[in-house]
């Protein structure tokens, strides 16, 4: 993307959202060169990043795993089909619109516990204790914690 300042293309996305029903992407961009920032809409990507794992390799998105995750931390929560397909495809909307062509493993899972988080916060604590391995109560216990201070916060 050309800087219509100084036209270099080294230029760095501090921005993105999708906009007409996901359809376009809009993009706050910064020049690296002459610092200006201006914004772009483009065309969305349809195709949802590529992962890098932890180990470095990458993988392509995996629609199914990320499903099977969400399902099982929300195993016989009072969480309707309905809401968790909601929550998948909002899910998807934020991984499009960081415009990237990889995001890592990190991410992808962040985005997911923020967005159980507010669906359904035992299932949040479920999948954080997968996603971050914990080893011991004590780790619950922290992120039960941090889980209360976000309460107090909202
Ligand atoms: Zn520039």
């Amino acid at each position: 993307m050309h800087c219509p300042f100084c036209k270099t293309n080294e230029t760095k996305v501090v921005d993105s959202r999708l906009v007409s029903e996901g359809d376009q992407v809009r993009r706050r961009r910064e020049c690296l060169a002459c610092n200006e920032r201006f914004t772009t809409f483009e065309v969305a990507e349809l195709l949802l990043p590529a992962v890098i794992k932890q180990n470095g390799t990458r993988q392509p998105f995996d629609e199914q795993k990320l499903r099977s995750g969400i399902l099982r931390a929300l195993e016989k929560r009072p969480v309707g089909i309905d809401a968790i397909e909601a929550t998948l495809t909002h899910i998807k909307h934020q991984l499009l619109a960081t415009g990237e062509r990889e995001v890592s493993t990190g991410l992808v899972g962040e985005t997911v516990m923020d967005n159980l988080r507010s669906l359904d916060e035992v299932a949040y604590v479920r999948f954080a204790s997968v996603y971050r391995s914990f080893k011991d109560l004590n780790e619950f216990r922290v992120e039960i914690e941090s889980l209360e201070k976000w309460h107090r916060n909202c």
